[in-house]
């Protein structure tokens, strides 16, 4: 429940507080109905009480009563990122160039603002959060600190059920590793060996890591069935600095460590088994862990820190204790709706733990063994359902009742499965099929030829002993089904053809069949066309919610439209999510671009007066000499003229040194939005080329060399078994389609090498077949 995850997420900062080391700060969550009559923040901002509403019936002139009371550092509310960085990580950053090591972790719920606060919105510059700023900043003082040679490394380490990951294995020089990366320890300090650690010798490239891991740590979630929410992610960046002048001057090293903790809530441990128990119990030990260690490190008259319970104090051993500077970000949410209504609920509580000690009274009379009542969270709805799942393949053989919630869960899930299947089957049969046109003879007897069809225009089954054929025929069109009904040739040519990507659905209605035109439909199904078209359409969806999910096909027109045209199109349906952040993007790159123009403008502005001011001062000067100094008592006495000439001079260098730093930071600002531009660019062709290439085609350097190479004209060929992946790699590579797209251009430029790779090999495989045929 909320008010217990705040009280908790409350006192854990609270306590972390208490410890000398550690700064605590609570970031709330902005919402529109903050319950200001139930939180309040102390007048120096350093507590938050929680205030509960007495009975009033009871006749209590002041209502209200402090609860509970917490102190901390800081109440971050309503809080701008800018401010929150100002606020909780610029000293430990900038402390770091002097030798400090500094770690900064977010605490909370599952929502509460964790990530939002470490990284910040990836698609909005002024939304980013501290990890991008830290990354700043040190570049900012390494430009500064000219005496010193200093270099930037980073890291980015994923912690998940106690397994270490690296989530930057996937840049292109680092590979995954052989061996599991282990934490060691050697007398400079803890290091993970096997972590990729990258020099980054500017702001962009630093950036572009970042990126890369936030991908992986999407991607991760997906591909390896991982619940982000579910670990912890340490970015570190490294730093090493050493005098230019004093040759013999010791390397300064340290570390900052960015660490987005998994979330706080307690995870039911009741009814679930295997990975979510083990995740569970992970997440509460390790942050029950990091709580002690933390502890016992402001304790003096402890000696031993049990760094070593968990992989996540074990890899923070030299960022927590000592020397180092720790802030501890407990995010909550802002809405406190159970808050006011505690009291009932406390009441209810009572009354629901006495009705379950009743049903466990009746239970063991029953000789039931220990069951629970509680409503069902989406972990054991989950398990619940990987139980349908198994029972529907026959690998578990009944499942257990345990109570009424899980029998309505259980039949709940059946229906989840039941239509999640359905769905697959419709779009499995949607790539398969296509149709020939029924008057082009060529592609007619080329399917003969190749023992597709029989002499009747009847298809033949499993293209058993062929070179090539048409892959598995599912199971309503195997021979002796439906399929081999009386219908005439005509009727009846639809041959299965494997069909790749997205397809343009038309019912036999829609289809204009003229001669010399092939286009490529879907078996006819009654009645179900357009639910089919909408399901399929969402399956493939290569954007997040946010994007129109029932986007209707246009049938696949003979000849596809221009590039430009398509384009457009695709501006306006599918990308248009893309398109819009896209130009988002651009705007404010453009704004910062004039911003930065008309900086530069008043910097030569500014510097022309002081060029100006400086000849004028000269001239004073140079009257001054010739009309013979004034001195008094060792001071030079300067007339008002000269002396307002200094004054004014100052005030510009004073403005020329504001204006710089001001367009510097544009200019950091810029190089980030360009960047955020560029992906932008990137992703919107990369999806459109996909979208493109899946709308109107089958890909032309294939029909370009299908043409070439054999006698028979590629659109009649079972062109797309030429293309198709195998039936394994056909459904990795919808589940990359899936999952990888959305996630940004890395993702998007692997998709493409893979798929790239993969479609050579298959073509190849293809070609070997055509010849295989051809020579019978
Ligand atoms: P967590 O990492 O703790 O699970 P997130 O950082 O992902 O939570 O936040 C959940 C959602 O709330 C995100 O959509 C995020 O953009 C939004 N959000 C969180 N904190 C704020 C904030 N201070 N201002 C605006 N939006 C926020
Ligand atoms: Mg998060």
């Amino acid at each position: 429940m909320m008010t217990t995850e705040h009280f908790a997420a409350l006192s854990f900062v609270a306590r972390m507080g208490t410890r000398k080391k550690v700064h605590a700060f609570v970031r709330v969550k902005p919402t529109d109905n903050f319950p200001h009559e139930m939180i309040r923040y102390g007048d120096d901002n350093k507590s938050i009480d929680i205030l509960l509403k007495k009975d009033t019936r009871r006749g209590v002139v002041n209502n209200q009563q402090t609860d509970w009371s917490f102190k901390l550092d800081g109440v971050l509310h309503d809080a701008s990122q800018d401010l929150v960085y100002e606020t909780v990580a610029k000293d430990v950053v900038s402390q770091a160039l002097d030798g400090y090591n500094g770690t900064i972790m977010c605490y909370g719920q599952t929502g509460a603002g964790k990530t939002y606060t470490m990284t910040g919105a990836t698609e909005n510059y002024k939304h980013r959060g501290i990890l991008p700023r830290a990354l700043q900043q040190v570049f900012r003082m390494i430009e500064e600190r000219t005496t010193h040679a200093i270099t930037v490394r980073v890291s980015y380490l994923e912690i998940y059920n106690e397994s270490l990951f690296d989530l930057l294995s996937t840049l292109p020089y680092v590979g995954p590793s052989a061996t599991p990366m282990t934490i060691v320890e050697n007398p400079q300090g803890v290091f993970i060996k096997g972590l990729s650690v990258h020099l980054t010798s500017q702001e962009e490239d630093a950036f572009s890591l970042l990126f890369e891991g936030e991908t992986n740590r999407v991607i991760a979630s997906h591909t390896m069935n991982k619940n982000s929410s579910r670990s912890h992610c340490i970015f570190t960046i490294y730093v090493e600095s050493h005098s230019r002048t004093l040759s013999d001057e010791k390397y300064i090293t340290s570390k900052i460590n960015l660490v987005d903790l998994a979330g706080s809530e307690r995870l039911g441990k009741t009814g679930s088994e295997g990975r979510v128990l083990k995740e569970a119990t992970y997440i509460n030990k390790s942050l029950s862990f990091l709580e002690q260690a933390i502890i016992a490190l402001g304790d003096q008259k402890r000696d031993h820190i049990p760094f070593r319970q968990c992989k996540l104090t074990h890899a923070l051993k030299d960022s927590l204790g000592g020397n180092c500077n720790m802030v501890l970000v407990t995010n909550i949410y802002g809405e406190a709706a159970q808050l006011e209504e505690t009291r009932m609920v406390k009441n209810l509580e009572k009354e629901l733990a006495l009705l379950k000690q009743e049903l466990a009274i009746h239970d063991s009379l029953a000789n039931r063994t220990l069951v629970n009542y509680d409503p069902m969270d989406e972990v054991q709805i989950a398990e619940i359902n990987s139980q349908v799942r198994r029972y529907l393949e026959g690998t578990l053989d009944e499942i257990d009742i345990i109570n009424l919630r899980q029998i309505q869960e259980v039949f709940n899930q059946f229906r989840v499965v039941l239509s999640q299947q359905e769905q697959e089957i419709e779009s499995a049969l949607r790539r398969k099929y296509t149709l020939i046109d029924k008057n082009d003879f060529a592609a007619i007897s080329a399917v003969q030829k190749a023992g597709l069809a029989d002499v009747n225009g009847h298809l033949v089954g499993e293209p058993d002993g062929q070179g090539f054929g048409l892959g598995v025929i599912p199971f309503s069109f195997k021979p002796g089904k439906k399929i081999k009904s009386k219908k005439t040739f005509k009727d009846q040519l639809s041959i299965p053809v494997r069909k790749e990507g997205a397809s343009s659905p038309l019912s036999t209605k829609e289809l204009d069949i003229s001669p010399s035109k092939t286009q490529l439909i879907l078996p006819p199904r009654d009645g179900d066309v357009k639910d089919m078209r909408d399901r399929e359409t969402s399956s493939t969806e290569p954007f997040p919610s946010d994007s129109p999910k029932e986007e209707l096909r246009p049938p696949r027109p003979s000849t596809p439209p221009s590039k430009p045209v398509a384009f457009e199109d695709f501006k306006n349906e599918r990308g248009s999510e893309i398109n819009r952040i896209f130009k988002e993007n651009k705007s404010i790159l453009n704004e910062r671009r004039k911003r930065a123009s008309e900086t530069t403008q008043r910097i030569n502005a500014i510097k022309q007066e002081i060029d100006t001011t400086k000849e004028a001062l000269n001239v004073q000067k140079a009257l001054r000499e010739k009309q013979g100094e004034y001195e008094n008592k060792g001071l030079m006495i300067i007339d008002e003229e000269e002396f307002l000439l200094i004054l004014k001079l100052k005030d510009l260098k004073k403005q020329y040194r504001a204006e710089y730093q001001d367009l510097r930071d544009l200019r950091a600002e810029i190089q980030y939005c360009q960047h955020l531009v560029d992906q932008c660019r990137h992703r919107l062709l990369t999806e459109f080329d996909i979208w493109y290439n899946e709308s109107f085609f089958i890909p032309e350097d294939l029909q370009v060399a299908l043409k070439s190479g054999c006698s028979i004209r590629p659109g009649m060929v079972p062109i797309n078994r030429v293309v198709s992946l195998g039936e394994d790699d056909q459904d990795k590579f919808s589940q990359l389609q899936q999952t990888m797209l959305p996630e940004g251009p890395e993702s998007v430029s692997f998709y493409n090498a893979k798929v790239k790779t993969e479609q050579k090999h298959n073509y190849l495989k293809a070609i070997t077949g055509l010849q295989q045929v051809n020579k019978k």
